[in-house]
């Protein structure tokens, strides 16, 4: 792996926003996904108020990652050119942006790690969204915290399940063998993706604090091609 120019303990908090898509995150979030205190995280974000945002005007404080450093699109993509998918050392990369001339040009959604080589490349994909008639799905999805006992060691294992709003209620993710496999919100999130459906918006609900388990409400969506999928 090539190194990124980013410190480590960024990279540690780094890794959570990019699992969320770059959504503002609470401290006590951050806390508790890197296994910190509160203080340790509120310590290691002030100190490196380069790469990140604070927004108070929320209560608890939300924190984001700032837009616009190349370094943390990098690392984002693992220091791989988006185009032709070769990994290359982060001083070779540059940014590219999918639309030069949207307003939020920095948007995280916006923006591709690309190599020396294909910084002129054409994207494929975006000249086929232009021609092509497409109209966008959304969906709603609710995850939750669901648990069963184990009927070997009469344990109790936590998993997620989720809601998709469309009658059959909450169930979690299963593999091929009927096992639990949504442990994580991620993994969800996975689920859908793999069904090309992008997460635009995600809200957390839950007080750790009180011992209430947290809910989700994520917002999808999806661009279809017009004649059929
Ligand atoms: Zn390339």
């Amino acid at each position: 792996m090539i190194q990124s120019k980013i410190p480590k303990t960024v990279q540690e908090l780094l890794n959570e926003f990019i699992r969320y898509n770059f959504y503002k995150i609470e401290y006590k979030r951050l806390a508790r996904a890197l296994e910190k205190n509160v203080d340790t995280i509120i310590q290691r974000v002030k100190r490196n108020k380069e790469y990140f945002d604070i927004d108070d005007s929320e209560r608890p404080a939300k924190i984001s990652v700032k837009k616009g450093i190349p370094d943390i699109y990098f690392y984002r993509d693992r220091n791989t050119c988006k185009i032709c998918q070769k990994q290359v050392d982060p001083n070779v990369l540059e940014l590219r942006f999918r639309n030069p001339f949207q307003s939020d040009k920095y948007h995280w959604n916006n923006v591709l790690s690309v190599c020396n080589e294909c910084k002129e490349k054409k994207i494929v994909k975006i000249k086929k969204q232009v021609k092509t008639p497409q109209r966008i799905e959304y969906k709603e999805v609710h995850i939750r915290w669901g648990s069963s006992k184990d009927p070997e060691t009469g344990e109790r294992n936590r998993f997620l399940e989720f809601d998709e709003l469309d009658g059959r209620e909450y169930f979690p993710l299963l593999d091929s063998d009927e096992k639990i496999v949504s442990k994580a919100v991620v993994d969800i999130l996975n689920y859908f993706a793999a069904d090309d459906w992008e997460v635009i918006h995600m809200e957390v609900y839950g007080e750790t604090d009180y011992e209430v388990e947290d809910f989700y409400q994520v917002f999808f969506k999806r661009i279809r091609d017009k004649r059929g999928d």
